[in-house]
Order: C-alpha cells, then sequence, then structure tokens
C-alpha cells in the first residue's frame, strides 16, 4: 500500500480492469510507483493487484492525475508489454462504445484494439526472418571447425542465407551467435507479414470515368477537398458504376497523403472490389476480415501501424484499422445490416465511421443503389450530400422483369420448385450459352420434417426451432441439423414420437433446387454458394478463400448456373450473366418486422441488379404468388425513390425510425422462472421510470409489453424482450444503464442486454 499524504509529486493511473463483469466496472485509481515515472500514460497495458486477495490483473490506463480521493491505493506492479498500447483516437473510441452500446471495457478494447490479452502475453506475436551476411573479416579469415567451415563456405557462395537454411547445414544457435560476436557473420531480422492477399497485385486496367461518373466524383471530391468532417450519399442504380467513382475519390486521397477505409458488408460478396483495389495499390492495401486467422489479422495490424498502408479494405470491423491521418471513409452498399454488430458492442458501424471522421476531419461516404431509409431521409433533409447516378454504364440496359405467378402452375398440379417460366428461360439461357443466377433464401435440403400421423415436427432439443434436412444430391437419408446451435442428428426412419414411417418434408433450401435443376438440366454446369459450401481456405492456385474459387469459376465460366443464397444477390458484376431468378420472392416480402419492406425491396432490387451488366440485355424472372404486390412493383422497375416516398409516410406516421429510435432490451437465462420473474419486474421498473411521476418521464418514451423473441429458446436459454420507442438521448441512455445495474446484481441468473436500433423487432 502506498502511503500518499506526504509525497507531492505523486502521479496516480486510473485504469479499467480487464475482464470484470459490467456491474463492477468502474475507472479504479493507483498510484504510480517511483521506478515507473514516465513509463505510464493513458493508453498504457499494465499489471495492477486487484480483489482483496491483491491478484495480478493486466488493465488499461485511461487518465493521469496528480491527487486522488482515497488515502491508500494500491501500486501499478509493471508495465504488461510494450508491445502494445492506444493512442488517445482508440481510448477515446473505447469509452465511446462502452457508453453508447452498454458494453464493458472489455469488450470495447478487444473490438478497438484486437486482442490485447493475448498480445501482452505474447501468445499472439510478430515473426521475424533472421538472414545471416559474411562480414569482410569472415570473407578472408580461415577457421578449423567442421561446421564453421561449412558456415562460411556456404556463405561465401551466398550471402546472405536464412536462419533455416543455415539450420540445414547443421549450424546451430550457438554456433551461429558465436560467429557473429567475433564479427565473423552478421545478422539482420526483418519481419514477416503473414498475408493471403501478396499475390493479388497485378497491372490493373485503367478507366476513366464517363460524363455522369465525373459529375458525381466532382460533386464528392468537393467535400472531400474540404477537409471537414463532412458527409455524403452515393446513390447510384446498380450497374452505374459506383465502384469507379469510388475508387477515383480514394486515388485523390491517397494522392493528399491521407489514408482511406473501404467498408463492404460481407466479403464473400465483394471479392472482386478488393481484387480490384489490391491490384491498383498492392503493397499499399490492407484487408481486414472475419476469415483471417489471427496472426493474419495482428499483421495486417502491424503493417497499418507501421505506416505502409494507405488503403484498408475490409469488413465492419475494420472501421477500427488504426491508421493515422483518415482522408475519407466508404461504406460500401451502406444499407446493408451487416453494418450493426449483433454481438456485444453492438455498434453500427456508421456511428463509428461518423466518430473516426470527426476526429480526423475526414468524408464519410455512404454508397448504395437502395440506401437505408435513415440515410436517405438525412440526405433529403440536408445533412448528407446527395449525389445521383441514375444511368447504367456504357450500353447497359436496366432488366426486363417477368413476374412468374406461382398460382398458374399450381393450377396445373405443377409441384416444381422452379416454375414453367423460369425454367423455360433458364433453358433458353443454356441454349444461348449465357450464364444464369438463382437466389434461393435457405440452405439445406428441407426446413422440416414433420410426421403425417402425430404430426409432430422434429425440432431442435436445444432451440425452439425446427430442424433442417441436409443431404447430398438425390441421395436417401441425410443429417437433420439445427442452423442454430448447429446440433446434429442422421435423419430418422421413423417419427421419434410415435415411431410412424409416414414422415413428410416441407420447405425447401438450396440443396433440393440444386437437385431439381440437376433432374431438369442434365447437363447444365452448376455451382452452388451457401454458408455450407464457402466455409474455409481453398485449395486452388487463383484463390484464397472457397468463396472467391467458386465466383471465380464462375467469372471463367466453368458453370452455367449460380445458385446460392444472399451471398449470390449482391455486388457481384459477371458480364455473362443475362438471368436472375428468384425462386421464392414472398419469403422476403412477407416478415412481420416493420422494415421487412425495405429490406424486400432491396434484396429483390440487388438481385435484379445482377443481369444484363454489359452489353447483352438481361432478364430477372421473379417467382411469387402475390404478384400484385407493390413492393415487387417497385423494386421490378428499380425504382427507389417512388418506394421511399410512398413507405415514408407511412413511417412518419407511424413515428418509427427514422422518426423515432428503438431500444431493445433482451433477458436471457436458462432458468425460465427467474427469467419471468425479472422479465415482469423489468417491466414494473421502466413503466414507474418513464411514468407520469417517474424520475425519466422527460424522456417521452414508449415501452411495449415484454414478449418471447421470435426464437424464444436457443441453446437452451431462454429469451424474452422488451422494446422501448425513444429517442437515443444522454438521458435514455442513463436510465438504461441504471437498469442495467440494477438486474444485473439482482438477477445474477438473468442477462439483461441493450440493443439501440437493433437489426430484427
Ligand atoms: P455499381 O457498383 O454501381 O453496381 P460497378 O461499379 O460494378 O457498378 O460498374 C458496373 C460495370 O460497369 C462494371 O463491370 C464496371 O467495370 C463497368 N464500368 C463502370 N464504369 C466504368 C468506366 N468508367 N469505365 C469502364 N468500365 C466501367
Ligand atoms: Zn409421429
Ligand atoms: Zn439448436
Amino acid at each position: 500500500m502506498a502511503d500518499n499524504s506526504s509525497v507531492g509529486s505523486v502521479a496516480y493511473a486510473g485504469v479499467y480492469v480487464l475482464d470484470l463483469p459490467l456491474a463492477a466496472e468502474c475507472i479504479y485509481d493507483y498510484v504510480i510507483p517511483e521506478q515507473l515515472a514516465g513509463k505510464v500514460f493513458p493508453g498504457t497495458i499494465v499489471k495492477v493487484p486487484f480483489s482483496r486477495a491483491n491478484h495480478s490483473r493486466l488493465a488499461v490506463v485511461v487518465r493521469i492525475k496528480d491527487s486522488c480521493e482515497y488515502d491508500k491505493v494500491k501500486p501499478v506492479l509493471a508495465v504488461a508489454t510494450d508491445r502494445i498500447s492506444l493512442d488517445e483516437e482508440m481510448l477515446g473510441l473505447c469509452s465511446f462504445l462502452k457508453e453508447r452500446t452498454f458494453c464493458t471495457f472489455t469488450d470495447a478494447l478487444h473490438t478497438v484494439a484486437g486482442p490485447v490479452d493475448k498480445i501482452a502475453k505474447g501468445h499472439l506475436k510478430a515473426i521475424n526472418e533472421y538472414n545471416y551476411f559474411l562480414t569482410e573479416t569472415g570473407a578472408n579469415a580461415t577457421v578449423r571447425g567442421s561446421v564453421i567451415n561449412r558456415i562460411l563456405s556456404a556463405l561465401k557462395d551466398k550471402s546472405p542465407l536464412t536462419k533455416t537454411e543455415l539450420k540445414a547445414l547443421g549450424a546451430g544457435k550457438a554456433q551461429l551467435d558465436k560467429l557473429c560476436a567475433q564479427g565473423l557473420i552478421r545478422c539482420e531480422s526483418l519481419e514477416l507479414f503473414r498475408n493471403s492477399y501478396e499475390n493479388k497485385a497485378n497491372s490493373p486496367e485503367e478507366a476513366s470515368l464517363s460524363e455522369a461518373q465525373k459529375r458525381a466524383y466532382n460533386e464528392l471530391a468537393e467535400e472531400l477537398d474540404s477537409h471537414k468532417a463532412r458527409a455524403a450519399l452515393l446513390y447510384g442504380i446498380t450497374g452505374s458504376g459506383k465502384t469507379r467513382v469510388i475508387k477515383a475519390l480514394i486515388d485523390r486521397t491517397v494522392q493528399s497523403g491521407r489514408s482511406v477505409i473501404v467498408l463492404v458488408p460481407e466479403i464473400s460478396l465483394t471479392v472482386q472490389t478488393v481484387e480490384l483495389f489490391c491490384s491498383y495499390y498492392g503493397k499499399r492495401v490492407a484487408v481486414l476480415h472475419s476469415s483471417l486467422s489471427p496472426a493474419e489479422r495482428f499483421d495486417a495490424r502491424r503493417r497499418i501501424e507501421s505506416g505502409e498502408i494507405d488503403v484498408v479494405i475490409g469488413t465492419r470491423s475494420a472501421i477500427f484499422a488504426p491508421l493515422k491521418n483518415l482522408g475519407m471513409i466508404v461504406l460500401d452498399e451502406e444499407q446493408e445490416h451487416t453494418y450493426k454488430s449483433d454481438m456485444s458492442p453492438k455498434y453500427h458501424t456508421k456511428d463509428i465511421a461518423r466518430y473516426r471522421a470527426a476526429y480526423h476531419n475526414a468524408f464519410m461516404l455512404l454508397s448504395s443503389a437502395t440506401p437505408s431509409f435513415e440515410s436517405f431521409y438525412k440526405a433529403e433533409s440536408g445533412s448528407y450530400k446527395l449525389v445521383r447516378l441514375t444511368e447504367r454504364y456504357g450500353d447497359a440496359t436496366l432488366p426486363e422483369v417477368i413476374i412468374a405467378d406461382g398460382r398458374l402452375d399450381a393450377a396445373k398440379a405443377d409441384t416444381s420448385v422452379i416454375g414453367s417460366t423460369l425454367c423455360e428461360e433458364i433453358q433458353k439461357n443454356l441454349d444461348r450459352n449465357e450464364q444464369s443466377i438463382l437466389f434461393v433464401n435457405r440452405r439445406g435440403y428441407n426446413n422440416f420434417v414433420s410426421c403425417v400421423m402425430c404430426g409432430q415436427v422434429i425440432t431442435c432439443p436445444n432451440c425452439s426451432v425446427s430442424l433442417t434436412l441436409h443431404k447430398k444430391k438425390s441421395s436417401v437419408g441425410g443429417t437433420l441439423v439445427c442452423h442454430y446451435c448447429n446440433y446434429k442428428i442422421p435423419m430418422p426412419k421413423l417419427c421419434p414420437s410415435c415411431n410412424s414411417e409416414h414422415l413428410s418434408f416441407k420447405g425447401y433450401g438450396t440443396q433440393l433446387v440444386e437437385d431439381e435443376l440437376i433432374q431438369k438440366f442434365p447437363k447444365a454446369r452448376i455451382l452452388r454458394m451457401d454458408a455450407d459450401t464457402v466455409s474455409g481456405k481453398a485449395q486452388s492456385e487463383d484463390a484464397v478463400f472457397k468463396h472467391e474459387q467458386i465466383l471465380n469459376d464462375f467469372r471463367n465460366r466453368k458453370a452455367d448456373i449460380l445458385l446460392g443464397t444472399q451471398m449470390v444477390t449482391k455486388g457481384h458484376d459477371f458480364p455473362d450473366v443475362t438471368l436472375v431468378g428468384i425462386v421464392n420472392a414472398d419469403s422476403a416480402l412477407y416478415l412481420d418486422d416493420y422494415r421487412a419492406t425495405e429490406r424486400a425491396f432491396s434484396l429483390i432490387t440487388q438481385v435484379i441488379g445482377r443481369a444484363g451488366r454489359a452489353s447483352k440485355p438481361g432478364r430477372a424472372v421473379i417467382q411469387t404468388y402475390n404478384p400484385e404486390n407493390e413492393t415487387l412493383g417497385y423494386s421490378s422497375r428499380q425504382d427507389y425513390e417512388g418506394f421511399y416516398n410512398s413507405a415514408i409516410k407511412l413511417r412518419r406516421a407511424l413515428v418509427f425510425p427514422p422518426f423515432c429510435d428503438f431500444a431493445l432490451l433482451t433477458l436471457s437465462s436458462e432458468k425460465e422462472h427467474e427469467l419471468f420473474a425479472a422479465t415482469n419486474e423489468l417491466d414494473k421498473r421502466l413503466r414507474e421510470m418513464i411514468g407520469q411521476s417517474g424520475e425519466y418521464r422527460d424522456i417521452a418514451a414508449t415501452a411495449f409489453r415484454p414478449i418471447e423473441a421470435p426464437v424464444y429458446k436457443v441453446n437452451n436459454v431462454y429469451r424474452m424482450r422488451l422494446v422501448i420507442k425513444c429517442k437515443f438521448t444522454k438521458r435514455l441512455r442513463e436510465m438504461i444503464s441504471i437498469l442495467l445495474d440494477e438486474f444485473t446484481s439482482k438477477y445474477p441468473s438473468v442477462l439483461l442486454s441493450a440493443d439501440i436500433n437493433p437489426t430484427n423487432i
């Protein structure tokens, strides 16, 4: 214990201790002992004694001050590592995340700075290559000793040699060290970076912008050049060349000496964009996404920190790339739900982008063919600059849309999933040797298996969902899989409840559609792309990941039909694709989320947008039982603004986002009884707080009654939800924090978490 009563120049470090539960988390003060004076700053990772037992724990220093209100303060034990520390911006981001998303500091820290604890403990570290050179002394020396003869003569033939090469000659570390000490050889170490994208740099094709693209570029460049934290929305129809405009803006930013982050919604959707940028910027680009190994991520970060990177391209978490001197942040397809994190910290990438743009006076560019209502509203009302691209590039025209009414086939008792119209169009494409893309919204074979005799649906024992049948082409049997917890059993022959052998199969996914395609078009070459076929790294020369391999194969005409889940719907640019098919549009149109139509519009518009992107005109076949559906009409015409204008009226009338925010409180527990008790009390407490005489009546919030989560049980955890309609203000955050604190201490077996404007309500 340090007694600070008599000393004048003592400094104190305020720290967050890592891995504490939310309720125990606050800034703890420690005195900085003399031997650490000048070594501890905000952002330093230190070791501190914690709790009564004084266990040594990792902590992050967030502030330094020269007085402390407590008499007895424990000392900082040591600086834990010099491999990593946080700068002012990163520390600020941690606090921002903690305050806005109600997460622990540790969760925020890992999100912002990577696995700090692993790095501090040396579990994740740089790899070095050691190169040995022959010195002049060594070249002239005559030395005895067989191994030492051998080392020197090998180096006389070729210098330098790596440590590995010398080891193969029998050179041990001791011998090499000795020769270095004698000045006969010298060693240089070089950091190696693990980088799957290294080989992507090649000589890119140059393209000049069209007149319309130039206009858009000029308008956006003006914002960029202002060196202010401005924001713009580039709204351009599919195939209008948004990527080219963005590329030109990146060039401009990099030329002015500033760096760029380009975010894409999903790495499998954007292989091409990634490759385009890699080919242009070569070693100056780093790619960050979740399929990288921890070592690759770590090395990518180090390359960025070393200042050799101008452009970072990646998915959501790449927003935290430690670039200095940011000039521009781009969110491509900004409406995508993948920009919202659904794990703690539950942040929206746009909010982080705003924060970083403000910090660096950088430009935030949102780009989309179907902007989110929030963004288009902001653009319309002037907080973002709105820039439009209204035509497809070159000779390309928008595809002809054919609505295929499923009732007509049903009337003919045709139960095929691929209806007659879509069949005809696929056949035409096969005859003409043109390519087709088919979108199916689920993976697997059948979505559920039920018993004809007793009516039971086979469900997951751990989750309240049906099991999905997965099986190989036309085989019998198969595996039943839970898409929530990955529980798997072999397909039973008899009903598990009544032993009847009459089982029926309903709902379909990509595997069944693939089977049907094979039967209908035996000669067609088909590629399937869904979560089951893309996981893991590829084994081919031209691709690092499996999704790349599938897309490359399709691009190289190794298949006629690409069939898949939403992975095939967006972003891709295949000039030979002239037909797209949406196998079941209704599955997207009828969901009970207030944003369901917005999403359906976006999805259908994007799928249609994959066809006819080059000189050959394209067609889109949309299968539906509801051909009159309004949303379908708007997306068939690719009429975003028409759709927006009609839908925004309803949002305004109902006071739904963007005219309000939603806070979702989720309670979860393995103990159903305690969950109910906690839910009831939360409901009561909340109503008290925002009620007429409550301490938070001023925030004008409405609380809906608690209900079960759409999937009530996942992995044996039961979940209840409570939705608050509100404005996301400081007062609201304060109230939610109080609720979280109260309930965490009162119901230790119930987890209460908050999510602001979640992707699903
Ligand atoms: P978007 O992202 O708006 O859907 P893309 O940027 O993918 O559109 O462009 C559509 C197609 O048109 C791509 O094949 C692209 O290479 C081509 N293209 C767009 N602009 C140009 C240009 N200025 N010069 C050459 N090709 C272009
Ligand atoms: Zn049965
Ligand atoms: Zn399950």
